[in-house]
Protein backbone atom coordinates (compact mmCIF):
# COMPACT_ATOMS: atom_id res chain seq x y z
CA UNK A 1 0.00 0.00 0.00
CA UNK A 2 1.15 3.54 -0.91
CA UNK A 3 -1.66 5.40 -0.93
CA UNK A 4 0.01 7.46 2.88
CA UNK A 5 2.48 9.90 3.53
CA UNK A 6 2.83 12.72 5.83
CA UNK A 7 -0.10 14.65 3.92
CA UNK A 8 -2.30 11.96 4.09
CA UNK A 9 -5.03 11.28 6.81
CA UNK A 10 -7.45 7.93 6.83
CA UNK A 11 -10.49 8.92 8.32
CA UNK A 12 -12.52 5.36 10.38
CA UNK A 13 -15.82 6.27 10.05
CA UNK A 14 -18.04 5.15 12.82
CA UNK A 15 -16.50 1.64 13.40
CA UNK A 16 -18.91 0.64 16.57
CA UNK A 17 -20.39 -2.16 18.39
CA UNK A 18 -24.19 -1.09 17.06
CA UNK A 19 -23.11 -0.87 13.28
CA UNK A 20 -20.46 -3.16 13.21
CA UNK A 21 -21.39 -6.28 15.23
CA UNK A 22 -24.06 -8.57 14.89
CA UNK A 23 -25.47 -7.93 18.15
CA UNK A 24 -25.59 -4.29 17.66
CA UNK A 25 -29.02 -2.26 17.04
CA UNK A 26 -28.43 -1.08 13.61
CA UNK A 27 -25.97 -3.73 12.76
CA UNK A 28 -24.70 -3.29 9.03
CA UNK A 29 -25.00 -6.98 7.24
CA UNK A 30 -20.95 -8.42 7.29
CA UNK A 31 -20.02 -4.96 9.04
CA UNK A 32 -17.55 -6.79 10.97
CA UNK A 33 -15.50 -7.77 7.73
CA UNK A 34 -14.26 -3.76 7.22
CA UNK A 35 -12.15 -4.18 10.61
CA UNK A 36 -9.08 -6.19 9.23
CA UNK A 37 -9.09 -4.72 6.03
CA UNK A 38 -8.78 -1.20 7.86
CA UNK A 39 -6.55 -2.40 10.70
CA UNK A 40 -4.21 -3.51 7.70
CA UNK A 41 -4.89 0.24 6.59
CA UNK A 42 -4.30 2.02 9.92
CA UNK A 43 -0.92 0.04 10.22
CA UNK A 44 -0.14 1.09 6.82
CA UNK A 45 -0.93 4.92 7.07
CA UNK A 46 0.93 5.00 10.84
CA UNK A 47 4.02 3.66 8.95
CA UNK A 48 3.93 5.75 6.50
CA UNK A 49 3.54 9.30 8.71
CA UNK A 50 -0.05 9.29 7.81
CA UNK A 51 -2.53 10.66 10.18
CA UNK A 52 -5.46 8.74 11.47
CA UNK A 53 -8.85 9.95 12.85
CA UNK A 54 -11.87 7.97 14.03
CA UNK A 55 -15.42 9.10 14.48
CA UNK A 56 -17.62 7.85 16.46
CA UNK A 57 -21.55 8.31 16.73
CA UNK A 58 -22.14 9.45 20.01
CA UNK A 59 -25.80 10.53 21.07
CA UNK A 60 -27.67 11.15 24.30
CA UNK A 61 -30.29 8.92 25.21
CA UNK A 62 -32.75 11.16 23.66
CA UNK A 63 -32.49 12.63 20.06
CA UNK A 64 -34.54 14.03 17.02
CA UNK A 65 -32.35 11.78 15.63
CA UNK A 66 -34.03 8.17 17.09
CA UNK A 67 -37.51 7.09 15.81
CA UNK A 68 -38.41 7.71 19.33
CA UNK A 69 -38.10 11.18 19.79
CA UNK A 70 -39.42 11.40 15.81
CA UNK A 71 -36.60 10.58 13.48
CA UNK A 72 -36.12 7.55 11.71
CA UNK A 73 -33.47 5.55 13.22
CA UNK A 74 -33.61 2.70 16.37
CA UNK A 75 -31.65 4.47 19.50
CA UNK A 76 -27.82 3.52 18.51
CA UNK A 77 -24.58 4.65 19.95
CA UNK A 78 -25.66 5.73 22.86
CA UNK A 79 -23.01 7.72 24.89
CA UNK A 80 -20.87 5.48 27.38
CA UNK A 81 -22.55 2.20 26.00
CA UNK A 82 -21.00 -1.03 24.59
CA UNK A 83 -23.05 -0.13 21.32
CA UNK A 84 -21.55 3.21 21.21
CA UNK A 85 -17.84 1.73 21.92
CA UNK A 86 -15.30 1.00 18.49
CA UNK A 87 -15.02 -2.67 17.56
CA UNK A 88 -12.63 -4.48 19.92
CA UNK A 89 -10.31 -5.59 17.10
CA UNK A 90 -10.04 -2.31 15.77
CA UNK A 91 -6.72 -0.89 16.15
CA UNK A 92 -6.99 2.86 17.65
CA UNK A 93 -4.32 4.80 16.78
CA UNK A 94 -5.32 8.16 16.96
CA UNK A 95 -7.55 11.23 18.00
CA UNK A 96 -11.59 10.31 18.00
CA UNK A 97 -13.48 13.08 16.64
CA UNK A 98 -17.44 12.22 18.21
CA UNK A 99 -20.48 13.45 16.83
CA UNK A 100 -24.02 14.10 17.83
CA UNK A 101 -22.94 14.42 21.60
CA UNK A 102 -25.26 16.94 22.31
CA UNK A 103 -28.57 15.98 20.23
CA UNK A 104 -27.16 17.12 16.50
CA UNK A 105 -28.43 15.03 13.87
CA UNK A 106 -26.68 14.11 10.40
CA UNK A 107 -24.24 11.76 9.33
CA UNK A 108 -20.72 13.62 8.58
CA UNK A 109 -17.63 13.18 10.70
CA UNK A 110 -16.97 17.07 9.75
CA UNK A 111 -20.59 18.51 10.53
CA UNK A 112 -23.71 18.09 12.24
CA UNK A 113 -27.41 19.42 12.18
CA UNK A 114 -28.75 21.65 15.15
CA UNK A 115 -31.90 20.17 15.81
CA UNK A 116 -33.54 23.32 17.02
CA UNK A 117 -32.08 25.89 14.58
CA UNK A 118 -31.26 23.56 11.77
CA UNK A 119 -28.01 24.97 11.33
CA UNK A 120 -24.66 23.39 10.20
CA UNK A 121 -21.89 23.07 13.22
CA UNK A 122 -18.77 21.70 12.23
CA UNK A 123 -16.69 18.78 14.85
CA UNK A 124 -13.31 19.56 15.41
CA UNK A 125 -12.12 16.87 12.26
CA UNK A 126 -11.26 19.79 9.65
CA UNK A 127 -9.62 21.80 12.26
CA UNK A 128 -7.31 18.35 12.97
CA UNK A 129 -6.52 17.71 9.32
CA UNK A 130 -5.81 21.58 8.77
CA UNK A 131 -3.51 21.46 11.76
CA UNK A 132 -1.33 18.37 10.40
CA UNK A 133 -1.35 19.82 6.99
CA UNK A 134 -2.99 17.32 5.19
CA UNK A 135 -4.31 17.21 1.48
CA UNK A 136 -5.59 13.93 1.07
CA UNK A 137 -8.10 11.79 2.68
CA UNK A 138 -9.15 8.53 2.62
CA UNK A 139 -12.56 7.08 4.07
CA UNK A 140 -13.76 3.38 5.29
CA UNK A 141 -16.12 2.28 7.42
CA UNK A 142 -19.51 2.44 8.15
CA UNK A 143 -22.27 2.82 6.60
CA UNK A 144 -21.40 3.74 3.25
CA UNK A 145 -24.72 4.80 2.28
CA UNK A 146 -24.69 7.06 5.47
CA UNK A 147 -21.78 8.19 7.40
CA UNK A 148 -19.34 7.24 4.99
CA UNK A 149 -20.90 9.24 1.93
CA UNK A 150 -21.74 12.27 3.79
CA UNK A 151 -18.11 12.35 5.28
CA UNK A 152 -16.48 11.73 2.13
CA UNK A 153 -18.72 14.05 0.21
CA UNK A 154 -17.47 16.66 2.81
CA UNK A 155 -14.19 16.03 2.25
CA UNK A 156 -13.92 16.83 -1.19
CA UNK A 157 -16.45 20.15 -0.58
CA UNK A 158 -13.78 21.04 1.60
CA UNK A 159 -11.24 20.65 -1.02
CA UNK A 160 -9.08 17.63 0.47
CA UNK A 161 -8.39 15.11 -2.43
CA UNK A 162 -10.53 12.62 -1.31
CA UNK A 163 -10.48 8.37 -1.86
CA UNK A 164 -12.92 6.04 -0.69
CA UNK A 165 -11.87 2.51 0.11
CA UNK A 166 -14.51 0.26 -1.15
CA UNK A 167 -13.17 -3.00 0.37
CA UNK A 168 -13.15 -0.99 3.76
CA UNK A 169 -16.94 0.01 3.54
CA UNK A 170 -20.69 -1.70 3.88
CA UNK A 171 -23.88 -0.33 3.34
CA UNK A 172 -26.80 -0.34 5.08
CA UNK A 173 -28.83 -0.60 1.96
CA UNK A 174 -32.38 0.24 3.58
CA UNK A 175 -33.34 0.18 0.21
CA UNK A 176 -32.02 -2.30 -1.89
CA UNK A 177 -28.86 -0.49 -4.33
CA UNK A 178 -28.52 2.21 -1.43
CA UNK A 179 -24.54 1.06 -1.26
CA UNK A 180 -24.22 1.60 -4.94
CA UNK A 181 -26.01 4.41 -5.60
CA UNK A 182 -23.62 6.21 -2.94
CA UNK A 183 -20.97 5.00 -4.52
CA UNK A 184 -22.44 6.52 -7.86
CA UNK A 185 -22.95 9.94 -5.91
CA UNK A 186 -19.70 9.57 -4.61
CA UNK A 187 -17.91 9.35 -8.30
CA UNK A 188 -19.78 12.25 -9.56
CA UNK A 189 -18.52 14.32 -6.61
CA UNK A 190 -15.00 14.37 -7.72
CA UNK A 191 -14.36 11.19 -4.99
CA UNK A 192 -12.11 8.73 -6.01
CA UNK A 193 -13.31 4.95 -5.20
CA UNK A 194 -10.40 2.57 -4.56
CA UNK A 195 -11.73 -0.98 -5.91
CA UNK A 196 -8.14 -2.38 -4.55
CA UNK A 197 -8.53 -5.84 -2.52
CA UNK A 198 -6.45 -5.98 0.61
CA UNK A 199 -3.59 -8.94 -0.29
CA UNK A 200 -3.45 -11.88 2.21
CA UNK A 201 -0.17 -10.33 3.03
CA UNK A 202 -1.92 -6.92 4.61
CA UNK A 203 -4.33 -9.03 6.47
CA UNK A 204 -1.80 -11.15 8.21
CA UNK A 205 0.66 -8.11 9.08
CA UNK A 206 -2.02 -6.47 10.95
CA UNK A 207 -3.64 -9.98 12.22
CA UNK A 208 -0.14 -10.18 13.53
CA UNK A 209 0.52 -6.63 14.80
CA UNK A 210 -2.87 -7.34 16.75
CA UNK A 211 -2.38 -10.58 18.20
CA UNK A 212 0.86 -8.91 19.47
CA UNK A 213 -0.83 -5.70 21.17
CA UNK A 214 -3.33 -8.03 22.84
CA UNK A 215 -0.99 -10.38 24.23
CA UNK A 216 1.08 -7.56 25.56
CA UNK A 217 -2.24 -6.23 27.20
CA UNK A 218 -3.07 -9.35 28.43
CA UNK A 219 0.37 -10.09 30.56
CA UNK A 220 -0.18 -6.18 31.67
CA UNK A 221 -3.37 -7.03 33.03
CA UNK A 222 -2.19 -10.16 34.34
CA UNK A 223 0.74 -8.36 36.33
CA UNK A 224 -1.47 -6.01 38.10
CA UNK A 225 -4.53 -8.46 38.33
CA UNK A 226 -2.44 -11.25 39.79
CA UNK A 227 -2.20 -15.28 39.01
CA UNK A 228 -5.79 -15.90 39.25
CA UNK A 229 -6.71 -13.58 35.45
CA UNK A 230 -7.92 -16.36 33.47
CA UNK A 231 -6.04 -16.61 29.84
CA UNK A 232 -7.20 -14.06 27.53
CA UNK A 233 -8.69 -15.93 24.84
CA UNK A 234 -8.32 -12.98 22.74
CA UNK A 235 -6.24 -14.46 18.96
CA UNK A 236 -9.98 -17.13 18.99
CA UNK A 237 -11.73 -14.33 17.98
CA UNK A 238 -9.60 -13.94 14.71
CA UNK A 239 -11.54 -17.11 13.81
CA UNK A 240 -14.68 -15.08 12.49
CA UNK A 241 -12.36 -13.18 9.99
CA UNK A 242 -12.78 -13.58 6.43
ZN1 LIG B 1 -26.46 8.09 14.64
Amino acid sequence: MTRYDSEAALVVVDVQNDFADPAGSLSVRDGAAVVPVLDAEIAAARAAGATVVYTQDWHPPHTPHFAQDGGIWPVHCVQDTWGAALHRALTVDGPIVRKGANGEDGYSGFTMRDPVSGTTVPTELESILRGRFVRRVIVGGLATDYCVKATALDAVRLGFDTTVLVAAIRAVDLEAGDGDRALAELEAAGVELDRTEPTLDDLHAATVADTAIRAHASRLRARSVGPSEPADPAPAEHGDRP
